[in-house]
């Protein structure tokens, strides 16, 4: 089994209802982004997958959410746009694409500062 991980970084603004404290108040985070696929063969020319595709692909799915205000995206209607959806979003986003391409998503770790991640784990 091989494993390709690449990172990328992102900056949004959200609110998250009913948690309470400082996160019920508009914020805004640099989020950082690390996307794992996997697979277990490697193709012809020694590689799981290309990084840029793989980039390009994440490139894609952020450019929705980059710079964006997150409750007011219809991807984030009746939930919280909390770190752990946005993994989730993003996870089941990269998913039909990569897969096309010969590998399964294997986990989205969002940073949503220095000291705090969140990961999503897809079901095999
Ligand atoms: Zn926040």
């Amino acid at each position: 089994m091989y494993e390709v991980t690449i990172i990328k970084s992102f900056s949004a603004a959200h609110l998250l209802a009913e948690i309470g404290g400082k996160c019920e108040e508009l914020h805004g985070h640099n989020f950082k982004v690390e996307v794992t696929v996997a697979a277990k063969e490697l193709n012809p020319n020694g590689l799981l997958i290309d990084f840029r595709f793989l980039k390009k692909v994440l490139d894609e799915i952020l450019e929705n959410i980059d710079h964006k205000y997150l409750n007011t995206l219809t991807s984030f209607t009746g939930m919280n746009p909390s770190a752990e959806n946005i993994a989730k979003y993003i996870c089941e986003k990269m998913d039909l694409k990569v897969k096309m391409a010969g590998v399964n998503m294997v986990r989205v770790k969002i940073w949503e500062s220095e000291n705090a991640a969140v990961t999503y784990i897809p079901k095999q």
